[in-house]
């Protein structure tokens, strides 16, 4: 899709965020990895919800809260599009955190890992997919096994051939890393995955914002992502799950919404996605995503992801060009727009610091990857990352920036 197809300027006045001053300059907001700012329409869709039919769902016999149902219920139906999924493999949780510790609970519960089996993650993962897979192995007695990557942020394949056996029972690895930004094969892990009879789970953050993203296509049986990162609210993600997984899966939180028959000493749950939505749910945060995925396909996934490959380039170009600077992962691969990078003789913090006195938000420290700074070497790094919004002068503004850092500090 060529990337005219994306009027920038248009875009960018749909975001009341992105025109505010930080000390002066104008924001250059280069941290969607972690939050994505929010389009007018998703906030409206919010605000349109909790001022005209704010009510609990699937209970109550008012006008409000049916309109609230029908609305929570096509919230669910045009995220669930968005990834390629019907309806009934969503389910709400308050964020891919939340979704990876569901994942993890209902495959210990349902007794799918037990003692002297094996869990196997990547070394690249965010906290969040990875100490889930850790307590799940605590509890049960299983053991759990890591994919290393190559140097430059490719995940070793033929290693992660070897390391997957017949004792594996779950293999969990990012679609995307979100330090690295590569775009891991995730083929090549389903298919040792399910060769061996292992779930494969897929953390889905930092590449459903970017990617078009099937995911019965690429056939992984649990994906995790979360509304912030994807021009949504906060408090709401997603577990995606085949309809076979989810069936046997048992809930991990329980309580109303999510039951048929209680007695005083047993309870019978209701199917899923339901099963899985004990208590009241995240209504406006549900409407606010199901906006944000309708204003993502407007401007077409195909087009967002050619159009931050380019961004991408220029930056990682521009970051390679300049000396004492050094980057996560460098490989040439298929990435989406974010780069980690650490600055020779300037603590992350500090690179921050002088970011943001120029209006430049980016993220500093480990974010949530110690494992991997470990791996690369820097206990922290700087990470710039794109969004639909974000434009070239944007990226050359933090190539200029980054430049001068090492001679403001004297580290030149
Ligand atoms: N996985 C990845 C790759 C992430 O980037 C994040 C957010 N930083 C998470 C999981 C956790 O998402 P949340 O904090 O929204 O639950």
């Amino acid at each position: 899709m060529p990337t005219e197809t994306i009027d920038l300027a248009a875009v960018r006045a749909d975001f009341p965020a992105l025109h505010r001053e930080v000390d002066g300059c104008p924001l250059i907001y280069l941290d969607s990895a972690a939050t994505a700012q929010r389009p007018q329409s998703v906030i409206d869709a919010e605000l349109a919800f909790v001022t005209g039919a704010n009510a609990a769902v699937h209970r109550g016999a008012h006008t409000l809260a049916a309109e609230a149902t029908d609305l929570f219920e096509d919230a669910r139906a045009t995220v669930a599009g968005f990834v390629g999924a019907a309806p009934e493999q969503l389910v709400w949780t308050s964020g891919a955190t939340a979704a990876l510790n569901t994942a993890a609970y209902a495959i210990g519960a349902a007794g799918l890992v037990r003692e002297g089996d094996e869990v196997v993650v990547t070394e690249a993962e965010h906290h969040a997919n990875l100490i889930p897979w850790q307590q799940l192995a605590s509890r049960t007695g299983a053991v759990l096994r890591h994919i290393p990557v190559h140097e430059d942020g490719t995940i070793d394949v033929s290693a992660a051939a070897s390391v997957i056996s017949s004792r594996t029972r779950v293999v969990a690895f990012a679609h995307v890393s979100n330090v690295l930004g590569i775009v891991n094969p995730v083929a090549d892990l389903v298919a040792l995955a399910h060769g061996v009879g292992a779930i494969a789970v897929m953390d889905a953050c930092q590449s459903a914002p970017h990617l078009p993203l099937d995911l019965p296509g690429l056939g992984v049986d649990l994906a995790a992502f979360s509304g912030h990162k994807m021009l949504g609210p906060n408090g709401i993600g997603a577990l995606y799950g085949t309809a076979e997984l989810l069936d046997a899966l048992p809930p991990v939180f329980t309580g109303g919404s999510m039951v048929t028959t209680v007695t005083l000493e047993t309870a019978e749950f209701l199917p899923a996605p339901h099963r899985f939505e004990a208590g009241t749910q995240p209504v406006s945060q549900a409407v606010g995503l199901a906006e944000a995925v309708r204003y993502l396909d407007r401007l077409d996934m195909g087009a967002v992801h050619a159009r931050e490959r380019m961004l991408e380039q220029r930056m990682r170009e521009g970051l390679r060009g300049i000396d004492g600077v050094r980057l996560l992962g460098d490989a040439d691969a298929e990435r989406i727009a974010l780069c980690a990078f650490a600055v020779d003789g300037v603590h992350a913090h500090d690179v921050g610091q002088f970011l943001d006195a120029r209006g430049i938000a980016v993220r500093v420290g480990h974010h949530c990857a110690q494992p991997l700074h470990r791996r690369f070497g820097p206990a922290a790094t700087v990470r710039a990352s794109a969004g639909v919004y974000t434009t070239e002068d944007e990226i050359d503004a933090l190539i200029d920036a980054v430049g001068a850092v090492r001679g403001y500090f004297g580290a030149a």
